[in-house]
């Protein structure tokens, strides 16, 4: 595919769509679209101009100029994704989100939010709470992330285990068709059954097949209580051995269940500047559980620390105050910031199996890091088989890193493949996976992704190098 690139008669059309202030040429400040939290080089290009809509009519003026000129698009919200998916690779536009950031509706009738796509996760929490209710969308980066970017990667996070992705909590998306036109999907009915499921298509395509400009939340009551406890075991297997017998024998799915290695307890005590509680642990584990009484908290919680400890925990430490709690969290929250301190350059992946598989995943990825002599602390969300494995640089040159990379992560998708799992379970393939994906998915499914693609962009200008490199 053919790209332009972008000359100073389209930079007048820009500004006369979106007004002088919301074009960016300048170089410096291009630096700042030029990549997303994926910290190495390789996954860092500066666009050639930033455009940032105001409203759904911009933004489909925008498109329909990109297709007329053949200038590829990146959507970008809050460039807080791990895949490279907002990086623009080929140049051309990056359409940024950032100006479209308000709350519309709160409709307490359908228990509804609607929201502008660059309102931050934080904030959709945050006003949900205080109106009385819930949203369960939660990704570790909820304070910085945008709900349209936790939308196109489908984000996870930590209360997945019990209230699952956000894909759960979208009922209706307004959207920028890759061709300029507009567009909602769904709305406000909590069930349809009419014509193709185009609201959860457009989950996760990763700013490949539509920009969202307005999204429909479901919001739920607003849970009374909850806990965190923190359980330190010896090894990994014993810790990751306990998470069936949690999830089967006590009758009670918990809202959370988080697990973090032995380095990944030492960078987060470095991180934070304070020791954390057996540090020495082979493993941590947190768990969440929340109740509408406190009477049946108290028994939840009782409950799950008593097969912690009968199933070799170390100790349950329980936060059941918000202070405790955040302490608990804290360690965990922060991790990927630790990792970088760490290792400045890193890799993070997102492999998911099936829960059972665990044990025997982590095991693997121990024996590839003695294997080729790297560190891979390990972390993310046991309750829903969701590993971050993050390959260190520490130490090594360049052409070094580069080579161990490749060598171990087709190690890693190859047992997580084995394994029954994917590639990914939250953060999305973007730039960074598309050789794995294009490896490791079937044949005919790629064909599928394709087809839909082509049919959808017959242009290619939306995220074109993203997911699936059809440009
Ligand atoms: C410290 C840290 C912790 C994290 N924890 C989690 C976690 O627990 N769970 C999790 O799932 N992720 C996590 N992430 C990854 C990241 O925050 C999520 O992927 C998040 O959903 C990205 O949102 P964003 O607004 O930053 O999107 P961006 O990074 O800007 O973009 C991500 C993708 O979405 C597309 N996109 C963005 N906005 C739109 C739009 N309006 N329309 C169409 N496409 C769009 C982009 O083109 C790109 O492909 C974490 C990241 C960090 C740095």
């Amino acid at each position: 595919m053919h790209y332009n690139k972008i000359t100073s008669e389209l930079v007048t059309e820009l500004i006369n769509i979106v007004g002088r202030s919301n074009v960016i040429e300048d170089p410096e400040k291009l630096e700042t679209y030029a990549g997303d939290e994926v910290p190495e080089a390789e996954w860092k290009h500066l666009p050639e101009v930033v455009v940032k809509p105001r409203d759904v009519q911009q933004t489909a003026e925008i498109i329909k100029m990109a297709n007329r000129e053949m200038i590829p698009v990146t959507p970008r919200g809050a460039g807080t994704g791990l895949a490279a998916g907002a990086v623009p690779m080929l140049g051309g536009i990056v359409l940024s989100v950032e100006n479209m950031n308000r709350i519309l509706e709160i409709d307490r009738e359908n228990l509804f939010m609607v929201v502008e796509p660059g309102v931050t996760t934080g904030e959709v929490q945050q006003r949900a709470w205080a109106e009385g209710y819930f949203y369960a969308g939660d990704p570790c980066s909820a304070d910085s992330s945008f709900i349209g970017g936790n939308v196109a990667t489908n984000a996870g996070g930590n209360k997945a285990v019990k209230y699952g992705t956000t894909s759960r909590y979208i009922y209706g998306l307004e959207i920028v068709t890759p061709t300029g036109e507009i567009t909602t999907l769904g709305g406000k009915c909590v069930k349809s059954s009419t014509g193709y499921d185009l609201v959860h298509l457009m989950v996760g395509s990763e700013g490949t097949l539509g920009i969202v400009t307005k999204v429909y939340l479901k919001l739920l009551p607003r849970p009374l209580h909850n806990a965190v406890l923190l359980v330190p075991f010896e090894d990994m297997q014993t810790a990751i051995d306990v998470v069936p017998k949690i999830m089967t024998n006590g009758g009670i799915i918990p809202t959370s269940i988080e697990f973090m290695d032995q380095l990944c307890i030492k960078s987060a005590e470095g991180f934070l500047d304070r020791p954390l509680p057996f540090s020495d642990a082979g493993a941590h584990i947190i768990i969440e559980v929340e109740a509408y009484t406190k009477s049946q908290l108290e028994a939840d919680y009782e409950t799950i620390g008593t097969i912690c400890l009968e199933n070799d925990g170390l100790d349950v430490f329980v936060g059941d105050n918000r202070a405790s709690q955040e302490k608990i969290w804290k360690a965990r929250r922060h991790l990927a910031e630790a990792l970088r301190v760490t290792s400045p350059v890193y890799c993070m992946e997102d492999i998911v199996v099936p829960v059972n598989k665990i044990p025997a995943v982590l095991a693997e990825i121990n024996r590839i890091a003695e294997k080729y002599s790297i560190k891979i602390p390990c972390f993310g969300h046991a309750g829903d088989g969701n590993i971050h494995a993050t390959l260190l640089k520490e130490n090594m040159d360049d052409a070094t890193w580069h080579a161990v990379k490749e060598k171990v992560l087709d190690e890693i998708y190859t047992i997580t493949h084995a394994s029954g799992g994917n590639l990914s379970g939250e953060h999305g393939i973007g730039a960074k996976r598309v050789k794995a994906m294009a490896k490791f998915t079937d044949p005919v499914q790629l064909k599928m992704i394709a087809a839909i693609k082509k049919a959808l962009d017959p242009n290619l200008i939306l995220n074109p190098d993203k997911v699936i490199d059809l440009a």
